[in-house]
C-alpha cells in the first residue's frame, strides 16, 4: 500500500477494478455480492451501460465551463428535481456535506434578514451531516468531532425522534430559525422514527416561523422506495439537501429550497467553481432518468421488503439480533454487541456489507439488486450473523 496517503481510512486490503450491477470484481477476478454500493451512491448498479454512454458523450463535448455562464444542463436538473420534489429551486455543489454547508448558511442568512443576530439550528443527536467545520459541528456524534474544536456554534441539539423536545425548545429561545433533521438516520445506525415524526415537526416549524431542513443525502434519490424520504409523509421541507445517491458517483450535491427560502441566497452569498458543471449534471439527469424508466423506486420498495421479511424469519428469535428494521433499501440489522468484525468475515465470504453506529449491520445496496441476489443476500448474512453469534 502506498505510503503517501494521509491516514484517514481503515480501508480493507482489496481493490475492484469493475463491476456490472450489484457485482464487484477484484484483481484476481474474484465476485463480490455489493451491498454497499459505494455508501449508498452507486444506485443504478455499476457498469450502467446508458449512464456510460450519455457521461462519455458528455465528456466529448463539454465538461466544465462554470457558473459565470449558463449551464442549460443544470437548469434542466433544477426542474426536474423541483418537479420531483415539490421545492422551487435548486443551489448544485459536490458533496452531501457541500449541500448542508449550503443550507446552514441559508438559515443563518435567513435568520438575520428577519432581524435575529445569533441564529440557532436545532440539530438531533446521532445525526451525521459531513466532515467540515460546520456540518461536524451539526452532527450529533462526539467521534467526529473530537479534537476538532472550537465547533462552529449556534446549534442546539435534542434528542432524534423526539418532537415534543423540539417544541419545548421554543420555550426558552427566541433565536432559532431552522431545524436541521434525516428523516431517517443512516450513519446513525438506520434509526426510523415515527411515522408521524416529520409532520409534526412540520407543524411546530410552521407555529414558530422556523425552517424545516432535511438531509436527505442518504435517503433521497430513491433510496427508501420513493424519491425523497419526505415523500413516505404529508409534509414538504423548506430545504433539503442531496449528494449521494444523485450522480451514481460522478460528485454532485444539492441544496433545494422552497417559498421564501428558495429566494434566501442572492447574487454574490454563496457559491462553488464545479457545482452543477454539465459533466456532474449529465450523471444526475441519466441518473433520475434510467431510475424512472426502470422503475427503480418500486423495485427498492420490493427488493427492501422481502430482505426484512426474510432477515426477521431467519435472525427474529436468534439471541444477539436486537432488530431487523429498513424502508426500500436501508436496511439494519441491530446487533446486542459491536459487530465490526462481521465486514471482515462478510468479505471472505464475498458479499460487502456495512456496520455503523458500532452494533448495526447496514445493508445500502444499489437500487437494481433483484430477487434471485436479495435471497443470495439474506442467505449469506443470516448465515454470518449466525456464525458470528455462536
Ligand atoms: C454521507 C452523508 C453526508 C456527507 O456527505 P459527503 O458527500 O460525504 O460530504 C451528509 N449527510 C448524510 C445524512 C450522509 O449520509
Amino acid at each position: 500500500m502506498s505510503q503517501h496517503l494521509m491516514q484517514t481510512y481503515a480501508r480493507q486490503p482489496i481493490a475492484f477494478t469493475h463491476g456490472e450491477g450489484v457485482w464487484l470484481y477484484d484483481e484476481n477476478g474474484d465476485k463480490y455480492l455489493d451491498a454497499v454500493a459505494g455508501v449508498a451512491v452507486t444506485g443504478l448498479g455499476h457498469g450502467h451501460p446508458v449512464l456510460a454512454r450519455a457521461l462519455c458523450e458528455q465528456a466529448g463535448k463539454l465538461i466544465h465551463t462554470s457558473n459565470l455562464y449558463r449551464i442549460p444542463k443544470q437548469e434542466e436538473l433544477a426542474d426536474r428535481l423541483c418537479a420531483l420534489s415539490g421545492l422551487d429551486r435548486a443551489f448544485f455543489c459536490n458533496s452531501g456535506a457541500e449541500a448542508n454547508e449550503a443550507a446552514i448558511k441559508l438559515a443563518r442568512l435567513h435568520g438575520h434578514n428577519r432581524g435575529i443576530d445569533n441564529p440557532a439550528i436545532v440539530v438531533m443527536e446521532k445525526s451525521f451531516h459531513g466532515r467540515t467545520m460546520a456540518t461536524l459541528s451539526a452532527t450529533g456524534n462526539r467521534k467526529v468531532q473530537a479534537g476538532f474544536e472550537p465547533l462552529v456554534g449556534g446549534f442546539v441539539r435534542v434528542p432524534f425522534g423526539d418532537a415534543e423536545a423540539v417544541a419545548k425548545l421554543a420555550e426558552h429561545h427566541n433565536n432559532i430559525v431552522a431545524v436541521l433533521v434525516e428523516p431517517y438516520q443512516g450513519e446513525g445506525g438506520v434509526q426510523i422514527p415515527q411515522a408521524d415524526y416529520l409532520d409534526r415537526l412540520r407543524a411546530i416549524c410552521d407555529g414558530n416561523e422556523w425552517l424545516l431542513m432535511l438531509d436527505e443525502v442518504q435517503t433521497g434519490i430513491g433510496r427508501t422506495g420513493k424519491w425523497f424520504a419526505f415523500q413516505h409523509s404529508q409534509s414538504l421541507p423548506d430545504v433539503m439537501t442531496l449528494a449521494k445517491g444523485l450522480g451514481s458517483g460522478v460528485p454532485v450535491g444539492a441544496c433545494l429550497a422552497r417559498g421564501v427560502a428558495a429566494e434566501v441566497f442572492t447574487p454574490g452569498k454563496h457559491g462553488s467553481t464545479f457545482g452543477g458543471n454539465p459533466f456532474a449534471c449529465t450523471a444526475a439527469l441519466t441518473t433520475l432518468a434510467v431510475m424512472e424508466s426502470d422503475n427503480l423506486l418500486g423495485n427498492a420498495s420490493e427488493i427492501g421488503a422481502f430482505i426484512v421479511d426474510t432477515l426477521r424469519r431467519e435472525l427474529g428469535q436468534v439471541p444477539g439480533v436486537k432488530e431487523v428494521r429498513g424502508q426500500g433499501l436501508i436496511i439494519g440489522v441491530e446487533l446486542d454487541r459491536p459487530c465490526g468484525d462481521l465486514v471482515k468475515m462478510a468479505l471472505a465470504e464475498k458479499l460487502l456489507i456495512n456496520v455503523t453506529a458500532d452494533n448495526v449491520v447496514r445493508l445500502i445496496p444499489p437500487l437494481v439488486m433483484n430477487r434471485e441476489e436479495a435471497a443470495l443476500l439474506t442467505d449469506k448474512l443470516a448465515a454470518l450473523i449466525w456464525a458470528f453469534l455462536n
